[in-house]
């Protein structure tokens, strides 16, 4: 076993697999070391990619490098554009996955890739000195060096599972936990933890089903990739879809639920943390919405060889045969046989506050956190964090810039703006409501806005970005009118095509009024946007600011005036005070050096 390597990643989930790809392929030797090498990348819940919002965060990992959308487009049983009806601003890419495949191709290219070695162990303890990290320990009492260390343990720390009334500890149904890095996260690297809960629901078998009294829900009849890299002409030609079915629950469902509340583990009993609001369990939904007599239940297959179907909206805690009750009485599942029964988990997470918009640790140098750890749920919220905290820890490594991505260039960098400066009380999920410039940031648009990135951190190869810059120029020609640039082929465009760039100016055309009013908006936020505060900056002693403001900043320390004015609770005059607070500082530092060159 090789002790030192640039980059150890902890964990082979959604956000592991990401962080250790980005930073093995930016030329860092990278470790990965995860509980279960026949887990990696598993989809615990449904094995879906994308869907709205998400659907976008998964397009811009790949513009920019990352990995999820070509596994998804090897592993996909159903594609389609979710909003499809609506305009192309809001149209979400969205692919059911067969998950035993997802596991085994993201396996494969782990594996495959140069600079990255895989181990399977428990990460124990983070080795800290002068609040730097060194490395990490594992169980057997090894240590390993590393100059960077990426945490992504997403539900597995001090994981608990919760069945009815029964309890024990996981960190999934029928994997171990993470029993002692909780403990050094908090001893050695001063961070605070907190507990969270989700839950997931029955699977059945498919043979046990009537599906006559359910309506089809097909993929589109002319699926697309998800990545941009792969070529469309090609792909999977003979790609046999698999339908997802509709159903609903009734009063009867509604009244089995509501009649055993207690014996569930979800709204009374011991599993007391927040969970997610937007994937409430079943009996959550029955205690809010009383008046509703009725639920959507989605039907979706888990995998090309495999019976076993997930029912979509029916996460639960209750007990075994109250939930096979529950089932029974939904039009279709009168006669299903449960395979595998649903539960709920808790777990350890850390508050984002603790951490900067670069993922970060503000108490560790060179430590990063990404994933469910960071208190977000979903794989896609999980792949857009790990990337960047891969990205980043080997561009400290390397000394080069860090990558922090605009509120106005992406997805993903709401999401990490949003989660470090307001941090979250319950499960963060993305929506595009949380998109100020949403017609600007569209799934169809990923590359153009993201893939130069990639390119400079290096994790777009020449051929890829040549290819990329013949499609940009022909976009660019079609929007001005340049006939005879219609001549170029698709397959000089491969893997772009023609008919892909004129769609693009067809949308952006579309929404150009807007677009421009969105980006005067974002201009004029830019100018504070990027205002360093500096790092030492003590909120206390700002006279005029009261103590929940001091109180506010000191929790989250904003690294810019823009970060600054979206703190939780912070107000107009409290960013005026600090402007004029920081432009002093800025002067009285100025006058200071040109004093000295006097
Ligand atoms: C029961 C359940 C229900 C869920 N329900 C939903 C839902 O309704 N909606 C939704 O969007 N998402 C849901 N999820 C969450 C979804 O699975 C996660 O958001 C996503 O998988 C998080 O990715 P991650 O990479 O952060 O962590 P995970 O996918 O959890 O991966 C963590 C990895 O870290 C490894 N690991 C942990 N600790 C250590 C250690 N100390 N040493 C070595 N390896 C370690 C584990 O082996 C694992 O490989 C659910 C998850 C579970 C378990």
């Amino acid at each position: 076993m090789e002790k030192k390597y640039d980059v150890i990643v902890i964990g082979a989930g959604h956000a592991g697999c990401e962080a250790c790809l980005a930073s093995a392929r930016m030329g860092l030797k990278t470790l990965i070391i995860t509980l279960n090498v026949d887990s990696i990348a598993r989809m615990p819940c449904n094995p879906a990619i994308g869907g709205i919002a998400k659907g976008q965060m998964v397009r811009e990992i790949d513009a920019m490098g990352g990995e999820m959308a070509n596994i998804t487009d090897k592993a996909g049983l159903q594609f389609k554009v979710l909003n499809s009806s609506r305009g192309p601003a809001v149209w979400s890419p969205r692919a059911q996955c067969d998950k035993e495949l997802y596991s085994v191709y993201m396996s494969k290219s782990l594996q495959d890739q140069q600079n990255l070695d895989i181990l399977q162990s428990e990460a124990s303890e983070i080795i800290v000195k002068n609040a730097k990290v060194c490395g990490v320990k594992i169980l057997t009492g090894e240590t390993i060096e590393a100059a960077a260390v990426v945490v992504t343990t997403g539900t597995f720390l001090k994981g608990t599972i919760h069945l009815g009334k029964t309890f024990f500890n996981g960190g999934r149904f029928n994997e171990k936990p993470a029993s002692f890095l909780s403990d050094s996260l908090i001893k050695d690297c001063g961070l605070t933890l907190g507990r969270f809960k989700t839950t997931t629901t029955p699977r059945v078998n498919t043979k046990t089903i009537d599906y006559s009294k359910m309506t089809e829900q097909p993929g589109d009849e002319n699926p697309r990739p998800f990545s941009h890299f792969t070529e469309a002409q090609t792909w999977r030609k003979n790609l046999k879809q698999l339908s997802c079915w509709l159903t609903y629950t009734n009063p009867q469902t509604h009244k089995i639920v509501g009649d055993n509340l207690e014996l569930s583990s979800i709204p009374i009993g011991k599993v007391k943390s927040k969970s997610p609001r937007y994937c409430p369990a079943i009996e959550e939904k029955i205690e809010r919405y009383p008046e509703k007599t009725s639920h959507h239940i989605f039907v979706e297959p888990e995998g090309y060889n495999t019976n076993e179907v997930y029912l979509n909206g029916l996460y639960t805690g209750l007990p075994f045969d109250l939930q096979q009750q529950m089932i029974n009485s939904i039009a279709g599942l009168e006669n299903a046989k449960v395979i595998r029964y649903g539960y709920a988990i808790e777990y350890d997470y850390s508050s984002p506050l603790q951490i900067k918009r670069t993922l970060e640790a503000k108490t560790v140098e060179n430590l990063f956190l990404g994933g469910q750890i960071n208190g977000t749920t979903g794989y896609e919220e999980a792949a857009s964090q790990g990337f960047v905290a891969g990205v980043n820890a080997g561009l400290k490594v390397l000394g080069k810039d860090v990558l922090v991505l605009g509120r106005d260039e992406s997805y993903i960098g709401i999401l990490i703006d949003d989660i470090t400066t307001r941090g979250m009380d319950e499960p963060y999920r993305m929506f595009t409501s949380r998109a100020e410039y949403r017609l600007s940031i569209r799934n169809d648009n990923a590359d153009l806005r993201l893939t130069d990135i990639g390119r400079q951190i290096g994790l777009i190869s020449d051929d890829s970005y040549a290819k990329f810059e013949k499609y940009r120029k022909t976009v660019k020609d079609i929007y001005a009118g340049i006939e005879e640039n219609l001549l170029i082929t698709d397959d000089e465009l491969t893997p772009w095509s023609l008919e892909k760039a004129k769609e693009e100016v067809y949308i952006h055309k579309k929404y150009e009024g807007y677009i421009q009013i969105q980006e005067k908006m974002a201009n004029k936020m830019k100018k504070n946007e990027f205002k360093r505060i500096p790092d030492d900056f003590d909120y206390t002693k700002v006279d005029s600011f009261s103590a929940e403001t001091k109180q506010r900043l000191m929790e989250v320390r904003p690294q810019t005036i823009g970060q600054a004015s979206r703190v939780h609770a912070i107000k107009p005059s409290d960013i005026a005070i600090l402007t004029i607070y920081i432009e002093k500082i800025k002067k009285e530092k100025k006058q200071k050096r040109d004093e000295k060159q006097d």
